[in-house]
């Protein structure tokens, strides 16, 4: 069976050694998050997630949701284990104390995310999605609206949702139909239906809470007619009680691929009652707060599947006794191809990690730093990131699965190890709060542009410095990363140049481009942790340096690769016709 060992050791390094996280201790907030402190919150809630959540993962996986009657039942011990979870104060690390929250770094609470998704990746949408919600409130919501329902999303008692999606809109979010009516008390009667809202219905918490797209009688077409509304599963009574069950409720649930104990509903609202958050039509501005930490919360989804098949694959090719390899061991993991792999794997994981947790210690930057000039550069870190560590790391979690299965042989494919679970479990994040494409087309359509060109620019500054300033003895590193870079910018300019050509190229090379971004910036990653381990001849900083250097070796490579596939136009195949495939 899969198990799950929280990297306490990594994640310190990487939060310590690497991103200098007591750096946020000068922000008067965080004052109070040293290195202890950090310890401490890492240390426990690890201690927690193993004990109580991953081992629900398994039989999560098994059992499922059940629907009946408009009621859902999650897996057995989920419910308790929420309970646990969020009567510890993990939900709302992060979230303001005036409203219930523990102030402390984004980042911390994104570690502890990690966490979570390794043990349990069901199990961590009921509870990064209510976070989301609760941002999104905050951000636009009236102060009643911000007294009404955060403090109960930021201690978890009650749970959020995100209703965008309808049949005719998914990527496209401008096609919504769902209606907004305006009453005579100022509320809204909703009306429609939704697809595929993850946590739409379940009794693991006593209220949830809906963050709606729906659209206000004559509001103009597309995006620019959206709004959003707060529409809670049970009314609120002025004294903070619950008051009568809203007209809103799952009418079925989907069967899956994997992340069988995260329910998906088929919603309807019947004229239920929300109110309007935020000012009309400016719905999708409104959403894209909640749908950009989404996006943050499901790439460190694919980094917890990521550490999941990579430790398991590891510990299995320690103990799995097959042929002889030529030093003489009958273990798989003496076996230079499996060897390879796991070194893969683990180099993905590892220098996504590093990713993953600076995207989220510049969300604290850009939100919380008292100098303009630092929350400006962090917003820009933030932006440009946020695609780059949605789709890599998830479609990283497919690949890494895959090579866990492959790791494992045959016991990897059937059900008994667990192992092919992590794969069905990981492909859907590749695919919601916008697909893998739409990221592609994100980055290599907006944020590139974005400012003139001053996203990718910081990037190129940034490592250009790092390898400038890197000691002689880092050639082996340094080279394949500096060949890289220059690859990445000259594709970045042509990218930033087609749109006066063809814009299809854009699109036609967005996939690539974002992978050859990425390995680029893992190789930056890489250089930064055996900067790290400089001096250190322990085991860890042995790893380290063997794992950077395969990264160099077996994986900067690909970057070359990928930019002549970026740059390759897209004529030849988008002139031929649909019906010609
Ligand atoms: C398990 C699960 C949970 C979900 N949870 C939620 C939730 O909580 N709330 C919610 O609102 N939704 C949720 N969704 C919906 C999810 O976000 C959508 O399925 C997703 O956005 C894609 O929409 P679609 O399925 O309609 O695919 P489509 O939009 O039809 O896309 C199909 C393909 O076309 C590509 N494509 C589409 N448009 C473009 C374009 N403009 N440029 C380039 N390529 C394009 C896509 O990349 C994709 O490969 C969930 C879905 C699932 C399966």
């Amino acid at each position: 069976m899969a198990s799950y060992k929280a990297p306490t050791q990594d994640i310190l390094f990487v939060l310590n050694d690497i991103l200098k996280i007591d750096e946020l201790t000068a922000i008067e907030r965080f004052a109070d998050a040293s290195p202890d402190i950090v310890a401490g919150v890492v240390e426990e809630a690890a201690k927690v997630i193993e004990e109580e959540i991953a081992p629900l993962n398994h039989k999560g996986d098994e059992i499922g949701c059940k629907y009946a009657d408009g009621e859902v039942d999650v897996p057995p011990g989920y419910v308790e284990a929420y309970k646990l979870f969020q009567e510890g104060g993990w939900i709302g690390l992060a979230n303001e104390p005036d409203f219930g929250g523990q102030g402390l770094p984004f980042v911390l609470s994104k570690v502890v995310g990690e966490m979570v998704c390794g043990a349990n990746v069901a199990f961590e949408l009921y509870i990064g999605l209510t976070q989301d919600c609760y941002e999104a409130i905050m951000a636009n919501g009236s102060d009643e609206q911000k007294q009404t329902y955060c403090h109960k999303l930021a201690t978890g008692e009650w749970t959020g949702t995100m209703c965008m999606t309808e049949p005719q809109a998914g990527s496209d979010v401008g096609a919504v139909k769902a209606k907004a009516i305006p009453q005579e008390d100022g509320s809204y009667a909703i009306e429609g239906g939704k697809i595929f809202i993850t946590s739409g219905e379940h009794r693991m918490a006593d209220n949830i809470i809906h963050f709606v797209l729906a659209r206000l009688p004559d509001s103009p077409p597309g995006v620019k007619g959206l709004s959003t509304f707060v529409v809670p599963k049970y009314l609120v009574n002025e004294d903070g009680s619950l008051g009568e069950r809203n007209a809103v409720k799952a009418v079925s649930i989907e069967e899956k691929m994997g992340m069988h104990g995260s329910v998906t509903c088929t919603m309807a609202f019947d004229g239920a009652k929300g109110w309007l958050v935020g000012k009309p039509n400016q719905g999708i501005q409104n959403m894209f707060v909640m749908m950009n930490l989404a996006r943050i919360m499901v790439g460190f989804q694919g980094l917890g599947l990521c550490e999941l098949a990579t430790q398991n694959a590891i510990n299995y090719a320690r103990e799995r006794v097959q042929g002889k390899a030529y030093n003489g061991s009958n273990l798989i993991v003496e076996h230079p191809d499996v060897r390879r792999t796991l070194m893969h794997m683990k180099a993905i994981t590892e220098g996504g990690r590093v990713l993953a947790y600076e995207i989220s210690k510049y969300l604290d930057l850009a939100t919380h730093h008292a100098d303009e000039a630092v929350r400006e550069e962090a917003q820009d870190w933030v932006e440009l990131l946020t695609p780059i560590h949605k789709a890599f790391l998830t479609d990283s979690g497919v690949e890494l699965a895959s090579m866990a299965i492959q790791v494992y042989g045959g016991h990897g494919y059937i059900s008994e190890h667990g192992i092919e679970q992590i794969a069905r479990d990981a492909k859907i994040c590749c695919l919601y709060e916008g697909t893998n494409g739409i990221q592609a087309m994100d980055l290599a359509r907006r944020k590139l542009l974005m400012h003139n060109g001053r996203l990718p620019q910081r990037f190129f500054d940034a490592v250009n410095t790092a390898i400038e300033g890197a000691d002689a003895d880092l050639a082996w590193l340094i080279g394949p990363l500096a060949k890289a870079v220059g690859e990445l910018k000259a594709t970045t300019d042509w990218i930033q140049n087609s749109f006066n050509n063809d814009p299809n190229d854009a699109g036609a090379g967005a996939a690539d481009y974002l992978r050859g971004f990425a390995l680029t910036l893992l190789g930056y990653n890489w250089l930064r942790t055996v900067q790290a381990v400089a001096g250190r001849d322990d085991d860890f900083a042995r790893a380290k340096r063997a794992t950077a250097k395969f990264f160099a070796q077996r994986l900067l490579p690909e970057v070359q690769g990928r930019c002549e596939m970026a740059r390759a136009g897209s004529e030849d195949f988008m002139s031929l016709s649909a019906a010609a495939l």
